[in-house]
Formats: C-alpha cells, sequence, structure tokens
C-alpha cells in the first residue's frame, strides 16, 4: 500500500481566538508477517513460558480462539472504578479488531465462577468471558499473582503425532486482585487485565524477550489508546485469518496470507493529545494518545456542580476508505459522572483524501450522540445511536480528552479540549 503523507489543518475556536492546530496523517512501519507468525507460534508452542522468575507453565500445543465473538460480563459487586477499568481494557482489545468480531458486553455476572478453574469453569457458559475483581486472592497455583486469567480448553489425543492437542476454546474468566489495584494507578489495571484478556481469547502464553513490546511478554507497561502493534496484528490474524484451532506447525509466514508492512493513517493532532485511524490489512484500527491525568476526573478540583463541556474534532474512516470528519463534544456533569458525546457536521471526502474544513458531502445525517458514563478518567457509551464510544481524559486538569467511534458504517478518533 502507498504510504500517504499529507498535512491538513484543524480551526479550533476558543472563545473568540482561532487556534490553528496541524494535524498528520502518515504511513507508519508495522510488523513483519514473519514476526507475526513467530509470536503467534509462540502462542500454540505449549510452552513452557516464563512467568516472573520463578515461575512457569506448559499447554498441551495449540492456537486456539473462540469460534465467535465472545460475550464479555462483568462481575457483580465492582465498583464504579473496576467497571471503567473494565470498559477500557475491552474497548482497547476491541479497537484492534473489525466490528463485526468486536467482543460483546453481556449482562452482569454472578461473582465467584470461577472457583473450579482446574474443572473447567462449569459455571461459565459457552463462548463467555467473565471478568471479575477479587476480595482475596486470584485462584492459582502461582503464589503471589495479582491477576489471572484461566481458559475452558477442550483438548483431543492426536494419535499420529502423538500427543494432546488444543482443540476448542469454550469459556473464559480473568480474576483481578481489588486490593492490589486499589492502590494503582489506573493504566497499570488497564495493562494486566487486557493482558489476561489477551490470555482468555486465546493467546496463552508469554512470547518471550524478542517480544518486550507486546503487552503479552510485559503486562506492566502503560497501555495509551491502542494495544502495541504486535499484539493488534497477531490479534487480527488470529481471529480473521486462522481457523478455530491452529497446530503450531501451521504457522509459518506463508500462512498468514497478503500482508501490508506498513499503515496509511489519519491523524489529528490537539495539544498533547494525538488520535486517529491506522489502517492496514483491511482492517481499521482507532487510536488516540497522550499524558495521563494525575487524579480521577471526579476529584479534578472543577467544582462539583459545573457540567464541563470539551469541544473538539472527529476524524474518520467508513468500510470503503472515504475519509469522514466533523466536530466532537463532550459533555460531563461532574455531580453524576454521566454525560453526552455528541458529533456533528460530519461530512465524508473521497477515498484516503484530506478532509477540508469546508467541501465533502453529509455523511448520514451529519450527527452521531451517545450518553457516557465516566469512571475515573475513563468514558464509555451507554445508549445512544449504533456503535460504541470509549475514551480516556488527558493532561493537567484533564484539560483533553481523547477517544474513539466504532460502528459498522465507521471507525473514528477524537480529541477535544476543555
Ligand atoms: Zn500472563
Amino acid at each position: 500500500m502507498k504510504r500517504l503523507i499529507a498535512t491538513f489543518v484543524l480551526i479550533v475556536l476558543v472563545g473568540c481566538v482561532q487556534v490553528a492546530v496541524a494535524a498528520i496523517s502518515k504511513g507508519l512501519e508495522l510488523p513483519s508477517k514473519e514476526r507475526v507468525a513467530e509470536y503467534l507460534w509462540t502462542h500454540a508452542s505449549g510452552g513452557p513460558w516464563q512467568s516472573g522468575p520463578n515461575y512457569s507453565f506448559t499447554h498441551p500445543p495449540g492456537l486456539v480462539r473462540f469460534a465467535v465473538p465472545p460475550s464479555v460480563r462483568l462481575a457483580a459487586g465492582m465498583s464504579k472504578r473496576e467497571r471503567a477499568i473494565a470498559m477500557h481494557a475491552i474497548a482497547l482489545v476491541n479497537r484492534a479488531l473489525p466490528y463485526e468480531h468486536h467482543v460483546l458486553l453481556g449482562p452482569d455476572a454472578p461473582a465467584g465462577v470461577a472457583w473450579d478453574w482446574k474443572g473447567g469453569l462449569p459455571d461459565i457458559p459457552d463462548g463467555q468471558i467473565f471478568i471479575e475483581f477479587v476480595k482475596g486472592n486470584p485462584n492459582s497455583d502461582r503464589p503471589g499473582s495479582s491477576a489471572v486469567s484461566h481458559q475452558a480448553i477442550i483438548r483431543k489425543y492426536d494419535a499420529l503425532q502423538g500427543r494432546w492437542e488444543k482443540k476448542h476454546l469454550r469459556a473464559s474468566a480473568v480474576e483481578m486482585s481489588s486490593v492490589v489495584f486499589r492502590g494503582r494507578p489506573d493504566w497499570q489495571a488497564v495493562s494486566v487485565l487486557v493482558h489476561e484478556l489477551l490470555h482468555g481469547l486465546g493467546f496463552a502464553g508469554h512470547p518471550g524477550k524478542d517480544f518486550a513490546d507486546s503487552i503479552m511478554e510485559n503486562a506492566w507497561f502503560r497501555l495509551d489508546g491502542s494495544l502495541p502493534d504486535i499484539d493488534i496484528d497477531a490479534l487480527q490474524v488470529l481471529y480473521t485469518k486462522l481457523s478455530e484451532d491452529t497446530e503450531p506447525e501451521e504457522l509459518s509466514a506463508l500462512d498468514l496470507g497478503a500482508w501490508n508492512d506498513e499503515s496509511t493513517d489519519i491523524t489529528g493532532v490537539l495539544g498533547p493529545v494525538s488520535f486517529g485511524v491506522r489502517h492496514a490489512n483491511n482492517v481499521s484500527v482507532p487510536f488516540t494518545s497522550g499524558p495521563e491525568p494525575s487524579k480521577p476526573l471526579a476529584e479534578s478540583g472543577l467544582s462539583k456542580t459545573r457540567v464541563v463541556t470539551w469541544r473538539g474534532e472527529l476524524l474518520g474512516l467508513t468500510p470503503k476508505l472515504r475519509t469522514v470528519a466533523g466536530t466532537a463534544t463532550v459533555s460531563v456533569a461532574l455531580f453524576t459522572m454521566c454525560g453526552t458525546a455528541k458529533f456533528a457536521n460530519l461530512r465524508s471526502f473521497p477515498v484516503l483524501s484530506e478532509p477540508t474544513r469546508r467541501g465533502g458531502v453529509r455523511w448520514g445525517d451529519g450527527t452521531l450522540d451517545y450518553d457516557i458514563r465516566v469512571g475515573s478518567n475513563y468514558l464509555y457509551s451507554t445508549g445512544g445511536d449504533a456503535g460504541a464510544v470509549s475514551g480516556s481524559f488527558y493532561g493537567r486538569n484533564h484539560g483533553y480528552v481523547g477517544g474513539t467511534v466504532e460502528r459498522l458504517d465507521l471507525t473514528a478518533a477524537f480529541g477535544a479540549r476543555r
């Protein structure tokens, strides 16, 4: 794919003062097909995988995934902060996947269902992943774990190869220590939960020191508004190119088919926040990035009686790669931590062309409206138009917000300033 490099200018009105903010879209180099195949092979190999210096674990060989997108269910009793952290971890995983492969959010689940993890999670129905913040220690053989993932996997004996193999991923559970993560920054809980969720989706192991950039090798670095490229690409291959079960011998670069080594991006910049959509290998991945605030929004010092509003821009791609641009307005009532995310003046432009301030043709009816809820520094949609909105507040004094809008007909990201 040809690298697209383009620059355009967004004009943001702040009071009566016009401030010009440059936005650039450019192609980025992505992991090679060989590297992604190697990464997938490590998960299919059966291990042994290291988990810290003094513990290793093994499985039978085989790489398995859910046959259809699973439902994720949050255990009843989560705090508002834990729920927002879980919703953000789910959102980061979904940003990596095409909309039709997104994991779904199911109704809340009863607590304590992972107790029989050695017996195959009998209380978790087929095709579901339960996430729970547990009061005591997570159920695990490994002493001192602050988080674990368990998978219920059907195995079969392959007489020809003389080995047991993984054949079917039935259900998963993720347990996080409520006590441990209560005292940690939000981003640590999000990063660890994403790691466990990816175990639950089929990445069985830790891929080793050659993959230090993967959240599966190191769960303790800050994930901002997207997964690392290696995890994005491998997750897309697992859920869009491979079958439900794959043997390690079937995981070479040749098995991965056509491949883009670089992406075409549409990117906006607003103050310290970047936002946009990365397109490669036929998948559009929305992203945001920016500095994490030091306190939750509820403790920002902004008056609790206020409705606070952030205004900015949305940029996106349609499934046919027309570009879409419009305005973004996020409002939060600090006394309820509920609010709205509204997108207006939405216009579409020719395939991979730069949006301009004027011009384009109206996209849909020109607007998208969502109800949102905020926990700590994360927002997620609870109703409104079709699709899902997720985001995080950024910067000193929560001066900025960045987020994504994902629907069948649009993959977009937005940045806005208070
Ligand atoms: Zn792990």
